[in-house]
């Protein structure tokens, strides 16, 4: 078996980056008037952002410290989510009553091209948010993707941590979609297409009513008529399939890489993003290692012939720590330029920034009964 050659960074590089990720973790979870126990809160964050940025940084172990990372965040989301609507509507089951007061159902990222599409075309928002909840989720989406591109998926989405968790749990591929793999990549194209279409016609979220897999966690419906007994079953179904069993069979993030209609958004306007993931082909052996371990089949035979990976690449690193010639890393756009601590101290940032709002918010409630600020710290 290759070994593999961890990209390590100078102590010199890890220490300053650690630094650089302390400073924005202060400054974004500090709050605004310097008190001291938000300080205190932003040190610990600030402290364990150091940590995971010389842990990548120095010792190369990118994949792994992103793993943790980004399961704790999905885990404290989905407490955080669950807790606030509790308090908010008394249940974390969605009633049609509330569907249909119009616009206080939490709205997500995976909704704005079907969202957004009839809105600008037909001027009818057809999800029950209001439109501020809508430009403040679409801004936030919005600015994470020009910034890491689809390591959004990567890094920032709170939704993706039950597939990454299950993939990473599994310790042999069972299924392989072989020549199917191809196709499989182009169904979330598909989708959301079909979804645009049904939106701006019938003026419908056929996504979030009949297929979202996710509200087997967020938001399942309250079942009183048998057509909502028929929608859970499909959300449970559909749920248990592409986030546990799919993940777990594979060993791909199965349903964020052949799924989720916000994969062709990241993926195109993800390409103004300024780091890429690239392959040094005069290091390369071309042992496809790569290619065999990359949880969404986005290094393939082709791109890494070309010395590139696809559109759909999360920037997860897996592909960086397995390579035995430490061939593959970060680059900004149009240059041959490192950019693996630029992108690291950024990446660490944001996904801590969300992290320690959740789980200060969590603290709050155990505190207080109530949630006080979430999300941002
Ligand atoms: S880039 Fe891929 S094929 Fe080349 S040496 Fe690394 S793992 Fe092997
Ligand atoms: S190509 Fe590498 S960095 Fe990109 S998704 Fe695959 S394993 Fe992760």
């Amino acid at each position: 078996m290759a070994t593999k050659t961890l990209i390590r960074s100078s102590w010199r590089t890890s220490l300053i980056t650690a630094f650089v990720t302390f400073l924005f973790l202060m400054f974004l979870l500090g709050g605004q008037g310097g008190e001291p126990a938000d300080m205190a809160w932003a040190a610990i964050f600030g402290l364990i952002g150091a940590c995971a940025v010389i842990s990548i940084l120095r010792f190369g172990r990118l994949h792994g410290t992103r793993l943790i990372m980004f399961i704790v965040l999905g885990l404290f989301f989905t407490i955080i989510f669950s807790i606030e609507h509790q308090i908010t509507r008394g249940s974390i089951l969605l009633s049609d009553k509330q569907i249909d007061t119009g616009t206080g159902v939490p709205i997500c990222p995976i909704t704005l091209p079907f969202v957004v599409v009839p809105l600008a075309i037909r001027g009818e928002m057809i999800f029950p948010a209001a439109i501020s909840a809508l430009a403040f989720t679409g801004f936030f989406w919005l600015s994470m993707v020009v910034l890491f591109g689809r390591g959004f998926c990567g890094w920032i989405c709170f939704f993706g941590g039950l597939d990454q968790g299950c993939a990473a749990l599994s310790r042999r591929r069972i299924f392989k979609l072989g020549k199917w793999e191809r196709w499989a990549r182009l169904f979330p194209y598909a989708l959301v297409l079909l979804l645009i279409l049904v939106a701006v016609v019938a003026l419908y979220p056929l996504y979030c009513a009949w297929i979202c897999p996710l509200r087997l966690l967020y938001d399942p419906p309250e079942v009183t008529t048998s057509l909502d007994w028929l929608a859970a079953v499909i959300f449970v179904t559909g749920g248990m399939g592409l986030m546990v069993v799919g993940p777990l069979v594979t060993r791909k993030r199965f349903h964020c890489s052949y799924f989720c209609p916000l994969i062709p958004m990241n993926s195109l306007v993800g390409l103004v993003s300024p780091f890429r993931v690239k392959v040094d082909r005069s290091k390369c052996n071309d042992c496809k290692i790569c290619i065999r371990t990359c949880p969404h089949s986005a290094m393939t035979e082709e791109s890494l012939a070309k010395g590139t990976v696809t559109i759909e690449c999360s920037r997860c690193g897996k592909c960086m720590q397995e390579c035995p010639q430490g061939a593959i890393d970060f680059k900004l756009i149009g240059t041959n330029m490192g950019a693996r601590p630029a992108f690291v101290a950024l990446a660490v940032t944001f996904s801590l920034m969300l992290t320690g709002g959740y789980i200060r918010g969590l603290i709050h409630f155990l505190q207080t009964g109530t949630l006080g600020a979430i999300g941002g710290g």
